[in-house]
């Protein structure tokens, strides 16, 4: 055992013990309240296994579990890898370092949080410009026009095509790869003329972008692993 275990004992237990392992990996015993430390320290021992494959449990936790940004953490930004580095002048991409403007000082405890909202500021603003712009890209290509292109942040969904041809985009897909967040434009326009996901459908997707399984796929890992991790 790493840490003595934090034992509790009560006075309404009246037979069975609780065993569990805290996040940071201590133990916690709940106890009826006559429990000898002796029968406590035994009853451990013979769940040492059981501990082991807890505390395992928890570490795989931990390591999913996205780091706060700090200056310094890299973020994804439609293909590139960017370094953010603090600025109390003009925001923007420079060489491969991002800089984001923050009031939050450095060293305070929201910091993190702070550069989280700043982050995405500046992120919902490249979208509002550039997924547009690749809208229109992809409509002169394909000759399928949108009636309007909203940039917004649906729960969930990466794109919309309504019934009058709106065109709605998640914002979020700027933090995507360039490839990815195309094949969710063309795969909208292409409702334009199918409103459904029958053969025709994917037939003309695939006539716009022959790789669209493998875009589909890296947009499948992308929303798992990594969506805004650092930006949700
Ligand atoms: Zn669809």
């Amino acid at each position: 055992m790493t840490t003595d275990p934090i034992i509790i004992r009560s006075k309404t237990r009246k037979r069975s013990v609780a065993l569990s392992v805290e996040p940071d990996g201590s133990l916690r015993v709940l106890a009826p309240e006559r429990t000898s430390l002796k029968w406590i320290k035994a009853f451990i021992d013979q769940k040492e296994g059981w501990i082991r494959r807890r505390r395992k449990e928890l570490t795989i936790q931990e390591q999913r579990r996205p780091a706060p940004l700090k200056e310094g953490s890299f973020i994804s930004f439609y293909g590139q890898k960017l370094r953010l580095v603090l600025t109390n002048q003009e925001e923007g991409i420079e060489g491969d370092t991002l800089k984001l403007r923050v009031s939050a000082p450095p060293t305070s405890e929201t910091f993190s949080e702070e550069l989280k909202i700043a982050l995405r500021l500046w992120a919902k603003q490249q979208a509002r410009r550039l997924l547009p712009e690749r809208v229109q890209y992809w409509a002169k290509q394909t000759g399928l026009s949108p009636t309007r292109v909203i940039i917004t942040a649906p729960q969930k969904r990466w794109g919309s095509c309504t019934a009058k041809d709106e065109i709605r985009l998640n914002w979020q897909l700027i933090m995507a790869s360039p490839e990815v967040a195309d094949y969710v434009i063309v795969h909208e326009l292409a409702h334009i003329r199918h409103k459904h996901h029958g053969p025709a459908f994917w037939r003309r997707v695939e006539k716009i972008l022959p790789d669209y399984k493998k875009r589909q796929k890296e947009l499948k890992v992308w929303a798992q692993n990594d969506v805004l991790s650092s930006c949700a």
